[in-house]
């Protein structure tokens, strides 16, 4: 009998150490404000851009590195693992703003946007690179500085071997894109760059020189003005 009550008592304790961990790892507290942050943004970027769509937003616990629009219910959700590496609401919005994209996108064609999973299945670099560039709107003109995007992009995505196997464009290509989407219509957000000594930024100026000297030289010939703020 003893021996059944100890063992009892220490099944109490170890559950209650268990249960201890686990809430030590995510409080309620902390949701609430993730769930609360992500709608502010998210309902920031929708109404001053005038988006006349319905979406809404939602956290997901995993610890993936990812976000994603549910293009059924026009669900835009975003996963812990992402949440936890951002590091300003400019960040935030720059994958929320992506997304929005996505969602706008599903509301388009036949069927309420039946087949746009399909056309989004057939065509994902076209889409990718859509969403990035309307994104960087969206930021501008929700008061968000869209330089976040690169910032995002250089943090997180990993840069694949190949480029045609995979769905999404290489993350290179897609930051030097959005780099010249920014430059040719936001230039001031060049000129007096908030996150010119950001760490991930200044990697993506080391790793695209290259891209960027072709870019300038592009610029160059075009404008026959020499290029201020690369
Ligand atoms: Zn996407």
């Amino acid at each position: 009998m003893k021996k059944f009550l100890l063992f009892i008592f220490a099944i109490f304790i170890l559950s209650g150490v268990a249960f201890a961990r686990t809430s030590e790892v995510i409080s309620n507290q902390y949701l609430i404000e993730a769930q609360k942050k992500i709608d502010k943004i998210g309902f920031n970027l929708l109404n001053s851009n005038g988006i006349d769509k319905r979406m809404v937003f939602g956290f997901n616990l995993k610890r993936v590195v990812n976000a994603g629009t549910y293009s059924a219910d026009r669900q835009i959700v975003m996963y812990r693992g992402i949440y936890e590496r951002l590091n300003s609401d400019d960040e935030i919005a720059a994958v929320l703003a992506h997304e929005i994209s996505h969602g706008v996108d599903s509301y388009d064609g036949i069927l309420r946007g039946f087949f746009y999973k399909w056309s989004h299945f057939f065509a994902p670099k076209k889409y990718e690179y859509k969403a990035d560039k309307r994104a960087v709107d969206y930021m501008v003109h929700a008061g968000y500085n869209p330089v976040a995007m690169i910032v995002m992009q250089s943090k997180l995505f990993s840069q694949r071997r190949y480029d045609w196997y995979s769905t999404h464009p290489l993350t290179s290509r897609r930051m030097m894109t959005v780099y010249e989407y920014i430059y040719n219509k936001y230039p001031e957000y060049l000129v007096k760059n908030k996150y010119k000594d950001d760490i991930f930024y200044q990697n993506f100026l080391l790793t695209s020189q290259d891209n960027r000297l072709k870019f300038q030289q592009k610029v160059e010939k075009k404008s026959k003005k020499p290029v201020k703020y690369m």
